[in-house]
């Protein structure tokens, strides 16, 4: 199963929210992201205080695939990664950061693409891709949602099911709204020049740092002083082995 939370009667097609059955049944309905976690929620079981982790949270479109301009990725084959994106992330997770992505997909609430869809295109992500978790917002920007970027919904929870240090952690993204989501929770932002902002004289917030790609924006986080590296055990796993855990 893709989506965690109960399960929801074969036979209702849609919530009480009107939204898809799929996503009524997440939590806090229409208010929730949906977590596509592939890691165990720490605080699970009672023990030991969990440690903080720091993660990298990567917008997808125009960050890890090619940004079309208008238009949303809804078949896998309109799923165009960048180059080396798979290697480039894996940097992150062998340096201890969480890699999690954080998008909005109004294309599914606007009847563009199925949660099917979606599913697909993130299989063939997930399958390039070494990342530990990913949260979408599939809200409509009428549905005033907690999770749509440029709200820190999906930060925030994404905070809370993994345990990790805001503040420590950096936000990759190539939008004003990927900026303020980062801002508004508290995350170091870095903007990549790959997707939708070209030109980053007068991009506001004021980015932590500017990158042309995703390459350079990984090296800032791997040689940043203020995220040094240690919280986390190096993680040389691969997706298919997170996949697996
Ligand atoms: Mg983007
Ligand atoms: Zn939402």
């Amino acid at each position: 199963m893709w989506l965690r939370g109960r399960e929801t009667r074969a036979s209702q097609r849609f919530g009480a929210c009107g939204r898809p059955a799929q996503y009524a049944a997440r939590r806090g309905c229409p208010h929730g992201a949906l977590p596509y976690s592939l890691l165990r929620a720490p605080g699970s079981s009672q023990g030991a205080p969990q440690r903080m982790s720091r993660a990298v949270f990567l917008d997808r479109d125009g960050v890890l695939n090619a940004y079309l301009p208008g238009d949303y990725a809804k078949t896998p084959d309109e799923l165009l990664l960048l180059p080396g994106v798979g290697a480039i992330v894996q940097k992150l997770r062998a340096a201890g950061y969480l890699t999690i992505l954080i998008s909005n997909q109004q294309g599914v609430a606007k009847g563009l693409m199925t949660p099917a869809d979606l599913a697909a295109v993130t299989a063939k992500l997930r399958a390039e891709v070494p990342l530990d978790a990913l949260y979408y917002c599939p809200h409509l920007k009428s549905e005033d949602c907690a999770c749509r970027k440029p709200k820190p919904g999906m930060l925030l929870q994404a905070a809370q099911e993994h345990a990790i240090d805001l503040s420590a952690s950096v936000f990759i993204g190539d939008t004003p709204t990927d900026a303020q989501a980062a801002l508004a929770a508290g995350v170091p932002f870095v903007l990549v020049l790959t997707g939708q902002t070209k030109d980053p004289a007068g991009f506001s917030p004021t980015p932590n740092a500017v990158a042309q790609t995703l390459s350079e924006a990984v090296e800032w986080v791997l040689g940043s002083p203020r995220l040094e590296r240690g919280v986390n055990e190096p993680r040389a796993s691969s997706a298919k082995a997170a996949h697996e855990g």
